[in-house]
């Protein structure tokens, strides 16, 4: 399994296993099967409701924890130093383990300072190993990792053949961090399945579009955590050590760069409200 070293020397799988979209209850299996084929690395979030599956997965599979690398996410409603220092101790508790390997600021909304200083906190503490960001572009990236003593570990950002974060690459440089890409598959948008380009390169090497992609992502130094609820797929999206691309195929899939999210613009008002109300659909009382 390759690895990629973070700014404070932890070193983390460069391909990890998603679990957004996976119910409680088939997360489990999934992540067991995941453990299973050979990932060791997991993303899950609280605001995924998926963490008590991933504790069970890893306590189950019987691997030793220090050979596992586990990410989960700080949501917008427990934001704020204590809140989120007291959703750390949750996630813990679901996760069932006594660290997290990697614990992010999910979403760029709500009292973010406060949630990464408990976070700052929390690593110091040895609750958590490194600390970082998702979803934080541009200006807010840099308030907050010029302003923060611990310099983010990563930037978690919707990444892609699609929307290769060119700019962010450059600007998170300076700082150590680390891009991670989340929906590295596209989440199967714009015709990422069938995509010319990277089946044409997939045929010389016998392998398909969402290897092609993978190992594209993985040889610009980016972490990518494919998501797949079926066993043979986590195979084959962990399959990338058997060829290499040449300089011109890397051209190619370059030039498949819009330069702009598929999903989500984080500039948008209206994904700012929905955000911010998200979780109310699973607890009324935070109304
Ligand atoms: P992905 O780009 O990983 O795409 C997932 C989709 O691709 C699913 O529909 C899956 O279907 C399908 N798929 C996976 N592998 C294959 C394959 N080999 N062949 C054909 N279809 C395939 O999208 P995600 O949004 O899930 O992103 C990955 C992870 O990133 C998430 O699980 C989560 O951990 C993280 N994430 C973080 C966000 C954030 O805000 N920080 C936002 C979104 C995601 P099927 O399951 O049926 O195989």
């Amino acid at each position: 399994m390759k690895t990629i070293t973070l700014n404070n020397g932890i070193e983390m799988p460069i391909i990890g296993y998603g679990v957004f979209q996976i119910s409680p209850d088939e997360c489990e299996r999934c992540v067991m099967d995941a453990i299973d084929t050979g990932y060791r690395s997991i993303d899950t979030a609280q605001a995924y409701y998926n963490e008590e599956g991933v504790g069970n997965a890893i306590r189950r599979s019987g691997i030793p924890r220090t050979e596992l690398f586990l990410t989960t996410k700080v949501w917008i409603s427990n934001a704020g130093e204590e809140r989120a220092a007291r959703s750390i101790d949750e996630s813990l508790r679901k996760l069932r383990t006594d660290y997290i390997d990697l614990l992010l600021v999910h979403q760029p909304f709500g009292d973010y300072y406060g949630t990464y200083r408990a976070m700052q906190k929390a690593c110091k503490t040895g609750k958590v190993r490194a600390i970082g960001l998702s979803n934080f572009y541009d200006a807010r990236f840099i308030d907050l990792a010029e302003n923060m003593e611990v310099k983010p570990a990563v930037v978690q950002l919707e990444t892609h053949v699609f929307c290769q974060q060119a700019k962010m690459r450059k600007l998170v440089n300076p700082y150590g961090t680390r891009i991670m890409a989340w929906g590295p598959l596209a989440q199967g948008a714009n015709g990422f399945f069938t995509n010319e380009t990277l089946r044409a390169v997939g045929a010389k090497h016998g392998k398909d579009n969402a290897q092609v992609a993978l190992k594209y992502l993985t040889d610009e130094g980016i972490i990518a955590i494919p998501k797949t609820t079926h066993k043979e797929r986590m195979a084959s999206n962990l399959a990338l050590d058997d060829f290499e691309l040449t300089d011109e195929e890397r051209d190619a899939i370059r030039k498949l760069d819009d330069g702009k999210p598929l999903t989500a613009d984080f500039n948008d008002p209206a994904l700012a409200k929905y955000l911010l109300g998200y979780d109310r659909q699973f607890n009324p009382d935070k109304q």
